[in-house]
């Protein structure tokens, strides 16, 4: 009989704890800027995927987040490679140059090499 009373007051006790627990989950305030300037902050969870551009919440154009690369250079250009950084600083010809010096290294010529 008292069993009843126990089972109903432990099934209140589990519900609770669930709500709050979802309100404990760690936030972060993500602010994306606007192109005419407006700010627009929203509340995100940590491990939430924050997209890139957000609506303005003044205007309705596009914002863009904070602190990170524009969407058009992320999608529309490919970011950097080791490769173009590279080209930034030498020419094909410098590198040709590079190359046959390090290959030297690595395969003597075969004129320096004595014949056994
Ligand atoms: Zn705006």
């Amino acid at each position: 009989m008292g069993e009843r009373v126990l089972r109903g007051s432990r099934l209140g006790t589990t519900s609770y704890e669930t709500d709050r627990n979802t309100d404990l989950a760690p936030r972060r305030e993500v602010i994306f800027d606007c192109p005419e300037g407006h700010e627009t902050r929203m509340p995100m969870a940590l491990d939430a995927e924050v997209p890139a551009s957000w609506e303005c919440r003044t205007c309705g154009a596009p914002a863009v987040q904070r602190d990170v690369e524009a969407p058009a250079a992320k999608v529309g250009k490919q970011a950097r490679t080791h490769w173009d950084m590279l080209l930034e600083r030498r020419s094909i010809d410098d590198l040709e140059d590079v190359l046959n010096e390090r290959l030297a290294e690595l395969h003597p010529a075969p004129k320096s090499r004595k014949s056994a």
